[in-house]
């Protein structure tokens, strides 16, 4: 353990099977010299990968969320095991412990260790967030959805410094934070790829489908993420991890769009200079640098190419067709449980449009009825009672707004016929 002296950090991946817990272990699997994986959690859907992962790199408990999962994932392990077992070293290591449930992801984010990953996505992951930072442990924050729903329960809870950004914008803040004292500080300044959708008006967004909204075109991500990256929710919880994390009003908080996604924030100084970090889009290297912070760690992805030509664009965002970003600013001001009410509709809208119930435009549309209608506490601190409260009611309450909003989804075959096509 790193923190005993010198020796590799030892870490625990949450999320492991998903897009960001696959490129942890792609740097990690390179960087064995510095960091050891302890723990490794995941939902159980993907048990296979889960348990190569777990026996890979020698891990001590292994935490699934549904539990008819962990029988496979057993089974899985010995297979797994026996695969390897003609490798240096393997056969002898004993196979690792597995728990199940929500209480067994929490049990895995508290496990020794040096920093957690956590990547689990939305909501669920805030038990992890919550038992990682009670434990004492630094925590690699993939997992916005806690930060922004947990609100200062979270921050209040953790020790400056304890979190570490994964997010792209907010690892690229804390870098450009090192080129100035905290007084300096004029304005944090997201950058936003804009996602497949940019450019079009309100009305042409109402008829888009869900894999138009998956195809986004510049980073490969999980679903949710990418939805949230097409209607902006996105970048509107972005801002209020910004606010956060580093303790910054929220008028001071830009959104720029910026197709490319190389320039990942920027910070600007008082004196009316700005400091911009650039990388190509690879969330290795954020990634890397949360576990290693706040050192880098050497050859994480590769880095731009400037024997080629390129044009970086930078516009301001249409925020009447995109209002997600202004709505969660008024859901951030209003702080208390408000950002939490705004996350839970989101998440209740984009499954309900990935399974054809909602049309696209809907999505922001009910979260902004949710976060109006909200009543929650305002302001000041708040109990974790609190925060699953207002989850809950503002998951019931879009769940009943999506259900009157059925009939606006563009059913495909419909829309083909109205053209003449087949529905092929
Ligand atoms: P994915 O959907 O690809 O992966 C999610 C991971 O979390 C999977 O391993 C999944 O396991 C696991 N999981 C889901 N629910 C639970 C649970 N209740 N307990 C434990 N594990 C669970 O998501 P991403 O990797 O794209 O995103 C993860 C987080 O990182 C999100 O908060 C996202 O906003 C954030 N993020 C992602 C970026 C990216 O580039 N992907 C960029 C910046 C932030 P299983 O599949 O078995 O359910
Ligand atoms: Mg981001």
């Amino acid at each position: 353990m790193d923190s005993s002296g010198g020796g590799p950090r030892d870490v625990v991946l949450l999320g492991s099977t998903g897009s960001i817990g696959i490129q942890a272990a792609d740097v990690i699997r390179r960087n064995l010299d510095r960091f050891r994986v302890t723990g490794l959690a995941a939902g159980g859907s993907n048990p296979g990968l889960l348990a190569s992962q777990a026996i890979e790199f020698g891990a001590e408990v292994v935490a699934m969320e549904r539990a008819p999962a962990v029988g496979t994932v057993q089974e899985a392990l010995r297979a797994a095991a026996d695969r390897a077992g003609g490798g240096a070293g393997r056969a002898a290591r004993p196979l690792p412990k597995v728990l199940a449930g929500p209480d067994g992801v929490a049990e895995v984010a508290a496990w020794p260790c040096d920093v957690v990953l956590n990547a689990v996505t939305g909501f669920s992951g805030l038990g992890a967030t919550l038992a990682a930072l009670g434990a004492g442990r630094v925590l690699a924050l993939a997992n916005k959805e806690s930060l922004i729903a947990g609100g200062p329960l979270v921050a209040g809870l953790a020790r400056p410094g304890q979190i570490v950004p994964v997010d792209s914008e907010h690892s690229a803040i804390a870098q450009c934070l090192r080129g100035g004292q905290a007084g300096e500080v004029a304005r944090l300044v997201l950058t936003a790829s804009g996602g497949p959708f940019l450019h079009r008006s309100r009305a042409e967004l109402e008829l888009v489908t869900p894999e138009q909204a998956l195809a986004h075109p510049t980073w490969n991500m999980g679903p949710v993420i990418t939805v949230n990256s097409a209607t902006l929710v996105n970048k509107g919880l972005e801002v209020i991890e910004a606010h956060l994390l580093f303790g910054i009003g929220f008028e001071a908080i830009e959104v720029v769009v910026h197709r490319q996604s190389v320039v990942h924030s920027m910070v600007e100084f008082t004196d009316g200079s700005t400091i911009a970090q650039a990388s190509p889009p690879d969330m290795r290297i954020p990634i890397a640098l949360a576990l290693g912070w706040p050192d880098r760690v050497a050859g994480a992805a590769p880095a731009i190419d400037w024997t080629g030509s390129h044009t970086w664009t930078f516009e301001p965002l249409d925020e009447e067709a995109f209002p997600a970003v202004r709505i969660a600013r008024e859901a951030g001001q209003a702080a208390g449980t408000t950002p939490a009410a705004y996350n839970a509709a989101n998440e209740v809208c984009v499954e309900a449009f990935l399974t054809g119930r909602l049309a696209f435009a809907g999505i922001v549309d009910i979260v902004a009825q949710v976060v109006s209608e909200h009543d929650g506490r305002r302001g000041g601190t708040v109990a974790l009672a609190d925060v699953l409260a207002a989850d809950r009611w503002a998951r019931d309450r879009a769940r009943e707004l999506t259900g009157t909003r059925v009939r606006r989804v563009p059913h495909r075959v419909d829309a083909a016929s109205r053209r003449g096509e087949s529905a092929g």
